[in-house]
């Protein structure tokens, strides 16, 4: 018989485990959060699997907490919504601080020393966003790979009554997890049988509900597209990559960069796409050629015969060639000095690529992580696997943790077996396509690869506001047609650019700096082909196009739409047309992520981030943060939720009266239950059209004049600052494979216009010929343009459905909203 879920009561506690990485502080904040909403009673495991190896050791003296927090003494839920009293008992056990430093005192009389497993409350995770690393501390604990040491575990576990843990680390510490709940049965049959525990206890603590998040910053783990940490490191690598760029440059030099990753190629491979790199060595795929030095200094030497200045080369560190020869970036160096004459550095990032703050996508993540994480356990039967939480393109993910774990070790172990091409099929498909997207921008072919009348002249154009990654979108489209044989022409200043004739072929070498360039590089218009709709068929067909490539946001979309609504009347519209989103809003309809919303959402982290630091550093206060974004809350409220902002208005909801009463009590009640005597900041985020009567200004005044002496409020407007300088390396990764994908398409379709010609039909291009390519939960969906309309609101320009809606509850829930009014 299965056993009902358990809402109520259950002991809940979260590690973490091996190598740190930016976001598992995150993991804990939204475990513990969510627990606690869900009536859980919650602990936190110090220093990882040897925090439940050690316990809490009784020879300690540890004082009482204060009583009313003291959870021995309850006995019902401990949170009933709504009921004020349990939260408030809910909000502080230890302290932030404390944490942070295990060998101080808590001003309760608490120490943490000899105590592993510590109760937490609410505001023991507080603003532990923005650290990065993991505040509860990580180790590696030879005690627990031993059957010994995990009996210990398990008592203490029980001891405290603990029925529930959250594991967070990399696939060491999984497999640690998995068999931890493998062996648990026979672990409390010993326990009880040689009087450990009671026999109530036993039957108690029969099951152990488990779940594994994965923190690792190498992305190994088979069965998810990311790990928590990984997008952090990327960005610590591509910063030092773009760095070294423009010295590169300036002496024409080449650099050669070690990065972390032993069995894993992911930072490297991510690194390469994102930084423009010229070649790279990951573990999965070592070059094809024997020597492998040929092929490398082959592919270097024609890049530099086109006249390129400077040369990346990315080096992982469990490289190898074909035979498992290590391949070491000193050694690369030698080659690359010797053979080619350039003058080489190397450069090991080493432990710099762990630290530093999460960027966004590390706090958005393991939030919507930790959430599912919570729900896993609490469903959790004893007939139920133990689940790992992965994501999937956009969606979060329960996989079965032994199979994840599993398959991880079949990749390692292909790796061992020289089989390359069962390593990289057991690799996610993103994985593979950013392989193949990193071949297409870095390898500059001798041939091209399509007989000639299978080639295209390919338009790209840019419509709407400039947003991070259409530079690298365009970068990739151009490199992909040139390999093919394509000619790639830039429209420049959209379609008024176009009947302009600003209209220009692009070359491998001309794009090659555009990966890290921000902005749009070909000038943005947004100008709808409504214009002039007869002169720019005119256009198309004066310049013989056979596809057309747009990358913009809103205006993007409309553009397709006219320029299909027109082939009724225009043969020159019939090619292939498709719009890639990019937009800082995200609000072209259908797709939840376009280019430019990642790097927007890291200008607004970095920016609220320093606001929020300013805002506690003398008094209680209050920041309204007004973000861009037109008529959608998409940025506004995934930037609430990457900065555990306490509220956002966005112009889906609007703003009224009673709403603004609320907040204003909320903010009031929440500013009284603060540590009395320590300054606290708190952000409301606000897009800027959400209401045109409660403008950012009234808002901020009226927050002031009801705050009183309890708090201050300001405001602070990141207007075009959003729109990011640099663009993210996940907005660049994306662009590159999203960008091929387009090329793909439009191949296809051109194809099927070809047999048309060549049956001696007129050319009549399908309306599916237009569409817009999406990403839909876990999916990569193509959309035909009119398909699209019925989910438009054509006048508020944005999507019918807001797929990002429940996050606003998810905001409110993560600042106890409903419990604290
Ligand atoms: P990273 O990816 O950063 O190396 P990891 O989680 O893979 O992180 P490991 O050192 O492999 O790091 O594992 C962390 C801890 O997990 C180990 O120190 C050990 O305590 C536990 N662990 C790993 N493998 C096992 C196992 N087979 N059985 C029991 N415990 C294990």
């Amino acid at each position: 018989m299965t056993e009902a879920p358990r809402v109520h009561k259950l002991r809940l506690a979260v590690l973490t485990s091996g190598g740190d990485s930016a976001g598992m502080n995150a993991v804990v904040r939204a475990i513990v959060k969510t627990a606690i909403l869900k009536g859980c009673e919650t602990y936190v495991v110090r220093e990882g699997y040897e925090g439940l190896v050690r316990g809490n050791s009784e020879a300690v003296s540890v004082a009482s907490p204060p009583r009313e927090h003291n959870h021995h003494q309850r006995k019902e839920s401990l949170l009933v919504e709504g009921d004020a009293d349990s939260f408030v008992h809910n909000l502080r056990f230890g302290d932030g601080e404390l944490l942070r430093d295990g060998t101080s005192d808590h001003p309760a009389g608490r120490t943490l020393k000899g105590r592993y497993i510590v109760r937490v409350g609410w505001d023991d995770v507080r603003g532990w966003f923005t650290s990065g690393g993991t505040l509860i501390g990580t180790a590696r604990s030879v005690a627990f790979r031993t059957y010994e040491g995990r009996l210990t575990a398990a008592h203490n576990l029980i001891k405290e009554g603990i029925d529930a843990i959250a594991v967070c680390g990399g696939d060491g510490s999984l497999t640690g997890a998995d068999v931890f709940r493998a062996e648990w049965p026979k672990l409390v049959a010993e326990l009880a049988s040689t009087s450990r525990i009671t026999e109530e206890q036993h039957k108690a603590h029969a099951h152990l509900r488990i779940v594994g998040l994965v923190g690792s910053i190498d992305n190994d783990m088979s069965m998810t597209d990311l790990t928590i940490g990984a997008p952090t490191a990327l960005h610590r690598i591509c910063e030092a990559i773009d760095n070294i760029d423009s010295t590169a440059s300036s002496h024409s030099r080449a650099f050669v960069l070690e990065v972390m990753g032993r069995h894993c190629g992911w930072l490297a491979l991510l690194a390469g796409v994102s930084g423009g790199a010229d070649f790279i060595f990951i573990p999965e795929r070592p070059p094809e050629a024997d020597p492998w030095e040929d092929e490398m200094c082959r592919n270097i030497q024609r890049h530099r015969e086109i006249g390129k200045r400077k040369t990346i080369v990315i080096v992982a560190e469990g490289a190898h060639d074909k035979h498992l020869t290590p391949i070491r970036a000193d050694y690369v160096k030698e080659v690359l000095s010797e053979r080619l004459g350039l003058d080489t550095r190397v450069t090991t990032l080493g432990h710099t690529q762990r630290g530093g703050r999460p960027c966004a996508f590390d706090r958005i993540l393991p939030t919507l992580q930790g959430v599912e994480a919570v729900d896993a356990l609490l469903e959790a039967t004893p007939d139920t696997p133990s689940y790992m939480i992965g994501i999937a393109e956009n969606k979060i993910t329960r996989v079965p943790l032994m199979e994840a774990v599993k398959m991880t070790n079949e990749v390692t172990q292909a790796i061992k077996d020289k089989d390359f091409d069962k390593a990289m099929s057991l690799r996610d498909p993103e994985f593979r396509e950013s392989l193949d997207g990193f071949y297409a921008t870095s390898i500059l072919e001798k041939e091209p690869r399509l007989p000639h009348h299978q080639r295209m002249r390919v338009a790209i154009m840019h419509v709407g506001a400039p947003a991070g990654g259409m530079n690298a979108a365009t970068r990739a489209a151009v490199r992909y047609c040139i390999r093919q044989g394509h000619k790639p022409f830039a429209i420049h200043n959209g379609f008024p650019g176009l009947l302009d004739d600003n209209v220009h072929q692009l070359s491998w070498l001309g794009v090659d700096n555009w990966m890290t360039r921000g902005g749009s590089e070909l000038g943005t218009n947004r100008k709808l082909p409504e214009v002039d709709m007869g002169a720019i068929a005119a256009k198309f067909q004066q310049y013989n196009f056979h596809a057309l490539m747009m990358i913009g946001g809103f205006e993007a979309f409309t553009s397709l739409l006219s320029l299909e609504n027109a082939r009724k009347y225009y043969p020159a519209f019939h090619i292939p047309l498709v719009h890639l989103p990019a937009t800082i809003s995200n609000n072209v309809p259908l797709t939840e992520f376009s280019l430019g919303s990642d790097t927007s959402l890291n200008a607004l982290v970095d920016a609220c981030d320093a606001i929020k630091q300013s805002a506690s550093a003398s008094r209680n206060r209050v920041f309204v943060v007004e973000t861009q974004g037109g008529k959608c809350g998409y940025i506004a409220t995934m930037g609430a939720l990457a900065t555990g902002a306490c509220m956002v208005y966005t112009p889906e909801t609007g703003i009224d009266l009673d709403m603004l009463r609320n907040d204003v009590k909320f903010l009031k009640k929440r500013f009284s239950l603060d540590v009395k005597g320590r300054a606290e900041g708190r952000l409301v985020i606000k897009n800027e059209v959400a209401s045109a009567v409660y403008t950012t200004d009234v808002i901020t005044k009226m927050f002031k004049e009801e705050g009183g002496k309890l708090f201050d409020a300001r405001s602070a407007s990141l207007g075009h600052t959003l729109q990011g300088g640099i663009p993210s390396p996940i907005d660049r990764a994306r662009a590159v494979r999203l960008s091929l994908k387009c090329m793909t398409f439009i191949e296809e379709q051109h194809a099927i216009l070809l047999k048309q010609s060549s049956s001696g039909k007129t050319r009549q291009a399908a309306p599916d010929s237009a569409a817009v390519i999406t990403i839909q939960g876990s999916n990569v969906i193509w959309v035909p343009v009119q398909d699209v309309v019925p989910h438009a609101d054509m006048e508020n320009r944005r999507g019918l459905h807001e797929h990002w809606k429940p996050i606003i509850g998810l905001v409110e829930a993560l600042v106890a909203r409903p419990q604290i009014l």
